[in-house]
């Protein structure tokens, strides 16, 4: 066994090149070790630390911020997802929100509705369950659909009251843990004095401190809470947010006192204006501002979207900004053969991050031009060995906001953006669909099949653990892997592991391709959308396949309906869908008709097992999995509306009327859609019998 000293020794080197590379993975660097060689310290890492756990709190690096979630906490599923929200960057995204709100509810343009305002804290979301009036779990947010438990750490926050007075079966109250800026610096300069490593902001602290390994109570202390808002409650506490925020004090929790409502939007700015300018002399860091329908009933209306509610957006405060060189212009290859151009930074702090790599967008950007040829920057462009101010808002991929010219070096040369493609040497061309460089040889050209197994891997798609770039790229080099099927083929390649370790060479155990083995396997089921995500179609994203998955339900009913359109030369089914555009319905087709694409599907169609789409809450009411058209207007709801409560019934609406409809819904003033249905036999209802149908009690 290792003695004490040399495994402080051993565990310092070891969070070394963890931090190293673990920064690396967060700025979209390569890394210089492999996914499996940064298992294997992690794992080592612990181990020593379970040797001497007295060490734990010194070396307490696994529990920052972006950490791979530690097995050591129980992975937990949410009651209800918890969602994230869509952002606003300026004063027109919130008009344009309130715009959407008004057509969806059909209000007429002098109707306001009241919008409570409440700051952004840069904390990290929990969410606490309460079962007869006793903390029963706390959970972090994670992913949304599955949190860690942090049960033991939250219950030692002060401002997370043990039981509350009100003894329902099961009530999630959700709000966000923040590290006050006053007791940060103490922290630090604590943790500084003995040596220890500290943390770059507060909501690192918050992080680390509500994710240890073992609880410090002394730690714990500090954390504050403040609640916002209901996950699930078998009762309802409010009918609005500001009533449920004087429920949350009457049972014992804090919430934030900026929080205000409003009725006019000027005010509303008015206001962020104001907490933007005082954010500095608050004790939480904010990054923005929530705004919230305050009505609960029109939020129930107004429902969520694929992964967000209509009914809340966040607007966000400028990014931050630093200033630092280009050290090179790398060009990188996507799946779907854009060439997009990198800069690559001296690594500088925005904001607590370390940043060393920034997207230049494309050709015309680093010329200086817009994408519809205007000047930007003054029509300055941008080279290696530039000044450049950095921004970044969120977590997005930092971005280049100017260039400063007069620090350029006069020896220095404008970047000439490639005419063949890096990686297979074709000829690039400009996609007159939006003006991207693109390489068109997508079947042959390594750079893109690489990116698309990378895609396919990624944590939206299979997500399978212990296959990093670097890991694809070699087994795609070595010819193991050249197409998705043969991930799932590695394992008859390998007999008992032996053959394919002696293939693979260094760096590879017996435990890590079993590890690896393990991870493809329990990857062959998977859920529909994000089947549909993994096979990389252009324009079809994580929203578009979420769509897609809402309206088919099954893998079998979405090819069945695709090959159809194919065989027909028909895609109006998919322009039937709302949310599926021209774009996507283009590529979709192109896709399926592609024979090799094809081929390729079928070939992995072999291996895996695709789930059925579950709605979350689907409502089971008479007109759930029915097919309805719409025609004519209504007096209490918009088409946006009506469209959103049928899909929350699981209803699919269509455009035309044929014969496979079940319902026509008629409104004042319909169309020749009356006669039609008539003809054809097809049950008519007009709005009243519809909210009959659907249930309808607001
Ligand atoms: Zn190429």
């Amino acid at each position: 066994m290792l003695t004490k000293s040399k495994a402080i020794s051993r565990l310092q080197e070891l969070s070394e090149i963890i931090t190293k590379s673990r920064e690396a993975y967060f700025n979209l660097n390569q890394s210089d070790i492999t996914d499996q060689e940064y298992d294997q310290n992690i794992s080592e890492f612990q181990k020593l630390l379970s040797i001497y756990p007295e060490l734990e709190d010194q070396y307490s690096i696994l529990d920052k911020v972006g950490a791979t979630p530690n097995s050591r906490f129980k992975k937990v599923k949410h009651l209800t997802p918890m969602y994230s929200l869509s952002n606003a960057f300026n004063n027109e995204d919130i008009f344009n929100f309130l715009k959407q709100i008004g057509s969806f509810l059909d209000l007429s343009e002098s109707e306001n509705i009241d919008l409570i305002f409440e700051p952004k804290i840069d904390g990290l979301s929990l969410s606490l369950i309460y079962k007869n009036g006793i903390l029963f779990q706390a959970l972090t947010r994670g992913d949304g659909h599955i949190g860690e438990d942090v049960t033991e750490n939250a219950r030692l926050i002060p401002d997370v009251p043990i039981s509350i007075p009100i003894k329902i079966d099961t009530l999630e109250i959700r709000g966000e843990v923040y590290f006050p800026n006053s007791t940060f610096s103490e922290l630090n300069e604590k943790l500084e004095k003995t040596g220890r490593k500290t943390f770059s902001n507060p909501r690192n602290a918050a992080s680390g401190t509500l994710r240890q390994f073992k609880s410090n109570k002394n730690r714990n202390k500090n954390l504050c809470f403040f609640a916002y808002s209901i996950g699930n409650a078998t009762h309802q506490l409010a009918d609005s947010q500001e009533m449920l925020l004087k429920v949350f004090n009457d049972l014992g929790f804090k919430t934030n006192d900026i929080s205000k409502v409003f009725t006019g939007v000027e005010e509303l700015l008015q206001y962020y204006e104001k907490v933007f300018s005082m954010r500095t002399e608050l004790d939480y860091d904010i990054d923005g501002i929530v705004y919230k329908v305050n009505n609960f009933s029109l939020q129930q209306r107004l429902g969520f979207r694929s992964s967000s509610p209509r009914w809340a957006i966040a607007h966000k405060f400028p990014a931050e900004l630093s200033i630092t060189i280009i050290e090179d212009i790398e060009i990188q290859i996507g799946r779907t053969g854009t060439l997009s151009p990198v800069a690559k930074l001296k690594p500088v702090n925005i904001g607590g991050v370390i940043v060393s790599s920034a997207t230049l967008h494309n050709r015309d950007f680093i010329m200086g031009l817009d994408n519809k040829g205007n000047k930007i920057r003054d029509g300055a462009d941008i080279r290696k060995g530039d000044w450049v101010t950095v921004y970044r808002a969120g977590d997005v991929i930092p971005k280049i906001k100017d260039v400063d010219i007069s620090k350029r070096n006069s020896t220095s040369k404008s970047f000439v953006f490639p005419d063949l493609c890096p990686s297979c040497g074709n000829e690039v061309k400009i996609d007159k669909m939006d003006s991207a460089i693109r390489c068109y040889n997508s079947q042959n050209c390594d750079a893109q099949v690489i990116a698309g197994l990378k895609h396919f891997v990624s944590k939206k798609a299979f997500n399978i653990d212990g296959l990093g770039g670097r890991i694809i790229e070699e087994f795609y080099q070595k010819n193991l892997i050249q197409q998705p099927a043969d991930f799932f083929r590695l394992e008859s390649k390998s007999k008992n592991g032996s053959n394919l370790i002696e293939f693979l060479g260094k760096g590879w155990g017996e435990k890590s391709l079993k590890n690896l083995l393990h991870s493809i396997e329990k990857a062959k089921l998977i859920k529909l959308d994000r089947f549909l995500f993994s096979l990389g179609i252009r324009h079809i994203g994580e929203n578009a396949s979420q769509i897609l998955a809402g309206y088919f339900g099954s893998w079998d009913d979405f090819y069945n309906a695709i090959k159809a359109g194919i065989a027909k030369n028909d895609g109006q089914f998919l322009f039937e869908i709302e949310g599926i555009g021209q774009l996507m319905v283009t590529s979709l087709i192109g896709f399926f008709s592609d024979f090799k694409e094809r081929e390729k599907l079928e070939d992995l169609l072999n291996y895996v097992k695709i789930e059925k789409f579950i709605k979350l809450s689907k409502l089971e009411t008479a007109i759930t999995d029915k097919k309805l058209v719409l025609t004519g207007t209504f007096n209490a709801f918009s088409r946006a509306e009506l469209k959103s409560i049928c899909e929350r019934a699981g209803a699919k609406v269509l455009t035309s009327v044929s014969n496979n409809v079940d319902f026509l819904v008629v409104g004042q003033a319909p169309g020749s859609k009356v006669k039609k249905a008539g003809e054809l036999g097809i049950k008519q209802v007009n709005e009243e019998e519809f909210k009959v149908l659907i249930d309808y009690n607001l």
